[in-house]
């Protein structure tokens, strides 16, 4: 292994990650944090560790401090993980500048990916389809009213450069793109500092469905099947699945090819993902590439038995892929369940504060990502996920039925999770059947109205009225 030494640029259960993937390799890391993150696992996890800022942000989100310290601190490449500046093309250019490798694809490609019209553009040259929409950025709203009559209501208004969800609504008639217009650019800058917008036609309740895929610096280029993460809240992802229950053999090629395609049309090596809706008609559309790691790697790793992030380092040092697409078998089914600190009885309100007890799921088939403990102060600056469950067994049943014993295993008292909306959604018949699309949790409001006792206070309350009881107190 060419890499002795990694700088995690990131924070949190990805970060910790990372470390294991080092770990693992015989490769040192070195972990950064905010003062807010002082506690956090990512900081005990790595071998070394520094804080970088004393305000909760400007430290993760500044290229220039975090390559001089992975330069200070004799590391030879640096992972972004994900979100903060995993597709900063910035920060790819000075690593690559310093010396630095950076784990991930070069600042060409994420440039060329990360703006979506542009992406468009490359999937279009590829030979692969693309929902209808229009020919690059809008120019203003009169541009954007011409461009919605060519594509048909509903549209979507987007951001050129959005991410997690964020920038993105739905118009269907003039009136509300005129109303959304101002909004989405507003929020665009503010989020992505960038106003550029485009439009899509809405597909209604399509499949979102994802290919991960591997390229090395060789010219080998791999898939590792798909991903179906239709189960969505506002267009951000809650559970995935790994492969989709609801693609035959002959549909899960054909979009492997197609993802294939596009990353060889844009020179792309290191890890990628290629987001694709999956139409009622069963037509594929590609949507967006998306140039890192992602939150739910973890079942393509479980359904492949490929490690990404250690085949991720082994790419950036310059090693060949060790396995061909012949190679690459699934087996079974896996499911993560975004375990984020919020209260799904009240519009998901994220939930910070104490993690007064956590115990985590086990078992056969149960894999926990988290960077949390008992007694771990759940900081309110960052994203409300804290835990990653991942189950993995041989058929869509049992998948069922283990998860719904591994979400029942998993313990955290002190804040609300989404714990038990997840309960409730895997007793949906259409889950239970696997079939379902991103209309799913907007169409089944009733499943937010569990019973107050599967809340984090009650059970704490029984739990401490239990041992007191057994105290004889
Ligand atoms: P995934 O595509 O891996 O499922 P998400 O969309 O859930 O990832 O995003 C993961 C994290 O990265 C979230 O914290 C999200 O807010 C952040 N993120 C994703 N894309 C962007 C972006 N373009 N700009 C800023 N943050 C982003
Ligand atoms: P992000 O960069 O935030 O991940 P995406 O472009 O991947 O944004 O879209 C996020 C989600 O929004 C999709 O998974 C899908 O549910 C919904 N979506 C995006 N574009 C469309 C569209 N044209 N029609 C219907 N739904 C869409
Ligand atoms: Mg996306």
């Amino acid at each position: 292994m060419a890499i002795k030494k990694v700088l995690i640029a990131n924070r949190g259960e990805i970060a910790v990650r990372i470390a294991r993937a080092c770990k693992e390799l015989g490769i040192r890391s070195v972990a950064v944090y905010s003062e807010a993150d002082q506690y956090s696992l990512h900081v005990k996890k790595a071998d070394e560790s520094y804080q970088i800022s004393k305000d909760p942000l400007s430290g993760y989100l500044n290229p220039h401090h975090l390559v001089n310290l992975a330069v200070e601190t004799g590391c030879d490449a640096l992972h972004p993980g994900y979100g903060f500046l995993s597709e900063n093309a910035e920060l790819a250019a000075i690593c690559q500048q310093r010396g630095v490798t950076f784990i991930g694809p070069s600042a060409e490609a994420i440039s060329a990916m990360g703006d979506k019209t542009q992406a468009r553009q490359t999937a279009i040259a590829a030979g692969v389809p693309v929902t209808p929409g229009s020919e690059g950025n809008l120019d203003d709203v009169e541009d954007a009213v011409r461009q919605a009559e060519d594509v048909g209501y509903p549209v979507m208004l987007k951001a050129t450069s959005g991410g997690g969800g964020r920038g993105i609504r739905r118009c269907d008639n003039e009136k509300e793109l005129r109303q959304n217009y101002e909004r989405v650019i507003s929020e665009a800058t503010k989020a992505f500092g960038s106003a550029e917008v485009f439009l899509e036609k809405c597909i209604i309740e399509p499949r979102h469905i994802e290919v991960q895929v591997l390229a090395d610096h060789h010219g080998n280029v791999v898939h590792l099947y798909e991903r179906d993460c239709s189960i969505q809240r506002r267009n951000q992802k809650l559970i995935e699945v790994a492969p989709s229950p609801q693609l035959s053999e002959e549909q899960r090629e054909t979009i492997g090819e197609l993802a294939i395609q596009v990353t060889r049309q844009c020179g792309y090596v290191n890890a990628g993902t290629v987001e694709f809706l999956l139409d009622h008609d069963d037509s594929f559309y590609f949507m967006e590439m998306n140039t890192r790691v992602q939150v739910e790697h973890t079942i393509t790793e479980e359904i492949t038995g490929i490690d990404i992030i250690k085949a991720q380092i082994r790419i950036a040092s310059g090693e060949p892929l060790e396995f061909s697409q012949d190679d690459i078998s699934y087996r079974g089914f896996a499911a993560q369940f975004r375990i984020n600190a919020e209260d799904p009885k009240n519009g998901f309100l994220p939930s910070f504060g104490r993690i007064s007890r956590y115990y985590s799921a086990g078992g056969p088939g149960v894999r926990t990502d988290a960077a949390m403990y008992t007694g771990y102060e759940i900081p309110p600056y960052y994203d409300s996920m804290c835990a990653k469950l991942i189950v993995w067994a041989r058929e869509w049943p049992e998948l069922v039925a283990r998860s719904r014993r591994a979400l029942s295993d998993m313990a955290i008292y002190g804040v609300h999770t989404t714990i038990p909306y997840y309960q409730q959604i895997l007793n949906h018949p259409d889950f239970q059947t696997g079939t379902f699309n991103t209309g799913f949790v907007e169409r089944n409001p009733q499943l937010l109205e569990y019973s107050d006792k599967s809340r984090p206070e009650s059970i704490a309350t029984a739990v401490a009225a239990a041992i007191a009881a057994q105290a004889g107190l």
